[in-house]
């Protein structure tokens, strides 16, 4: 078997490290572009949310590379996630691929759903090596959150635009690199430092804006079309809850009691939405209640005919947490030059609203 993934933002990087310490055969597809989004939407049930159609045109490229399984995240949740692997199998089938898609029970059997699936494309290999190979790509999984959160708080303040985006880059690439630890460790510690050490406006006070929405396009830039560099290139530091490793560490797999940012998002979120309507619906509302003063604005990313987020955009008007919110709708429709205009019009917003509160607090002292 010859296993393949679907991309979402540097997933592939922790599990690529399992599959080399496990001894799997696998391919990693090309990164996401405009071909992969064309394959997917060409052979995608029109109405399907972009999640979909991305993943599909990553099968497709797997499968053009020799790969005949696939690892899908799925489960019986309340939106369609659940029902993914079965039509997308079938449409790899219609297109003549021998192509299994191995559904991984994150929603339902959480960590052992993971495990499960490991001792399946690893050909039964003995539990403890599982274990630490899943280990080790958590190591890795973290180390590239937190230089990629050092990155977006470098972004708007650097005095040379670009600096800490070609830092990200070569520190992903070192990552991805590493075998061991103590690499690992070093590799982190110094790509921290040089983003610590870029020239900085000692003097800039910048916008802060929080990005929410749905998971797959929160994490994977260019189904958002790189909103989050776009903003920095704006002067705007972007913030997010939503990072894979706090995702598996935490929500899912290693979170034995229940405590979390999801559980404060939710409690967040009640006065308005009691409920999970599905997809991550819920943690939008909450984000923006639990957020409202921290933000001075809050970007809602929604895949286009995403019922979960549909709901969300509606509710969040009507809570009394006021802070201005720009829904974007992600689909392979929308131009990127028609989001970098609303981009820019709704930081100019933003900057007027400061400033108006800059100098309501002045007339007031
Ligand atoms: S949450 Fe929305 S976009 Fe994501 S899979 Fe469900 S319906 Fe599709």
């Amino acid at each position: 078997m010859r296993v393949s993934i679907p991309h979402m933002g540097h997933l592939y990087i922790p599990l690529k490290a399992m599959f080399q310490r496990l001894g799997i055969d696998y391919v990693i597809p090309p990164v996401n572009s405009q071909r992969t989004l064309s394959l997917g939407s060409r052979y995608s049930p029109e109405g399907l949310c972009i999640p979909f159609k991305m993943t599909l045109g990553n099968m497709i490229e797997s499968a053009e590379m020799g790969a005949n399984a696939v690892l899908m995240p799925g489960g019986y949740g309340i939106c369609r996630l659940g029902y993914y692997t079965r039509v997308q199998e079938q449409i790899l089938h219609n297109l003549g691929y021998d192509f299994e898609v191995i559904q991984i029970g994150v929603s339902d059997r959480k960590f052992f759903g993971a495990m499960d699936m490991l001792k399946r494309v690893s050909n039964n290999a003995p539990w403890h090596r599982i274990l630490s190979a899943f280990r080790f790509a958590l190591a890795k999984l973290s180390t590239v959150d937190q230089i990629e959160q050092m990155t977006q708080k470098v972004r708007p303040v650097e005095l040379v635009q670009g600096t800490a985006n070609q830092l990200y880059a070569k520190a992903v690439h070192a990552i991805d690199n590493t075998d061991d630890y103590d690499t690992l460790k070093r590799t982190k510690a110094d790509y921290l430092r040089q983003l610590n050490e870029v020239v900085k406006n000692k003097q800039a006070r910048p916008l802060v804006v929080g990005i929410t929405g749905e998971f797959y396009v929160v994490l994977e830039p260019f189904s958002s079309f790189d909103i989050e560099r776009e903003l920095g290139k704006l002067g705007v530091e972007v913030r997010r809850a939503t990072y894979i490793s706090g995702w598996t560490k935490f929500s899912y797999f290693l979170n034995p009691f229940g405590i979390n940012e999801k559980s404060r998002i939710h409690k967040a979120a009640r006065p308005y939405l009691k409920r999970d309507i599905g997809g991550d619906g819920w943690e939008s509302v909450g984000e923006k209640v639990l957020h409202a003063k921290e933000y001075d604005g809050l970007i809602h990313l929604a895949p286009f005919t995403c019922m979960p987020e549909i709901i969300a955009e509606n509710i969040m008007p009507s809570t009394k947490e006021q802070i201005p919110v720009l829904t974007i709708l992600c689909d392979e429709q929308i131009a990127k030059a028609g989001v970098l205009t609303r981009l820019e019009a709704f930081v100019d917003l933003l900057e007027r609203k400061r400033r108006k509160q800059n100098n309501v607090l002045r007339v007031t002292a």
